[in-house]
């Protein structure tokens, strides 16, 4: 396999800088020393990261990524946290476009493009979101939809730029809700944005871009969605808030 999966822990709104360190000290107790066959990527809250750092940022297997960034370097934008400042607190990754981001937050694909653009200019690897609805998946759109997600996302990116994205699949209906895509629905889903970046890139990036898997994803089903030939990692949110069900889901999935 010429592509190294990636395991990703996004923690949404949870866990705060008491609990991070409660899972930081778990979870390194549980790897040190170990080498694992993937990288592991722990995105804590922003106010988590300077304990997250603090605990795991010397451990060679485990890099920090953060759950957004703005596109702008700095200035009158309040409440925003900009990719430099997050580089203090040894953050490499940052997730953007993630469904409750576009869904909640209104973030556009322009928008996300500009992140994604802005994150690599900082030298902040993008775990980039991408999905579809259930009611675009019932009416036929999901193509359309991959489509235009990843055309304006990835667009003005260099080869060298994309090659340090990760893309994340991510069915909204699967996301939260305990209903995973089959296995077979996702490999054909990566199949497919695999596809869409050999047409945007050439077939070279597209056989070397890592693309996760992300909604639902457990230790019981980590195996079998990993084993797709597409698949080259997960992205988990509920079940990696426990540091055992994300060490499982490594070790079952890696
Ligand atoms: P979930 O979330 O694993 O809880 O479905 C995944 C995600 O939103 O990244």
């Amino acid at each position: 396999m010429i592509r190294k999966p990636i395991f990703a822990a996004n923690w949404k709104m949870n866990l705060g800088p008491s609990e991070t360190e409660d899972f930081a000290k778990s979870f390194l107790s549980k790897v040190q020393n170990r080498t694992f066959p993937c990288d592991i990527v722990i995105a804590p809250p922003f106010v988590s990261l300077s304990k997250a750092a603090e605990i795991l940022g010397n451990v060679s297997s485990i890099a920090l990524a953060a759950q957004n960034c703005s596109q702008y370097d700095s200035g009158a934008y309040t409440g925003e946290i900009s990719g430099m400042m997050l580089k203090e607190f040894f953050v490499h990754y940052v997730i953007l476009g993630h469904s409750e981001r576009r869904a909640i937050y209104g973030e556009t694909d322009e928008v996300i493009n500009a992140k994604v653009r802005k994150a690599r200019e900082l030298n902040l690897r993008p775990i980039f979101c991408i999905g579809e609805t259930l009611e675009e998946r019932k009416s036929g759109q999901l193509e359309k939809v991959l489509r235009t997600q990843v055309s304006i996302g990835l667009k003005g990116l260099s080869e060298r730029d994309l090659l340090d994205t990760v893309i994340a699949y991510e069915p909204v209906w699967a996301i939260g809700t305990g209903v995973t895509a089959t296995a077979e629905q996702a490999q054909e889903a990566h199949a497919f944005v695999r596809s869409l970046v050999a047409e945007q890139f050439g077939n070279d990036s597209a056989a070397k871009i890592r693309i996760q898997y992300g909604g639902s994803v457990k230790p019981n089903n980590a195996a079998e969605l990993m084993a797709c030939p597409d698949i080259d990692g997960a992205l988990i949110g509920g079940a990696s808030l426990e540091p055992q069900s994300f060490l499982d889901i490594i070790q079952n999935g890696a």
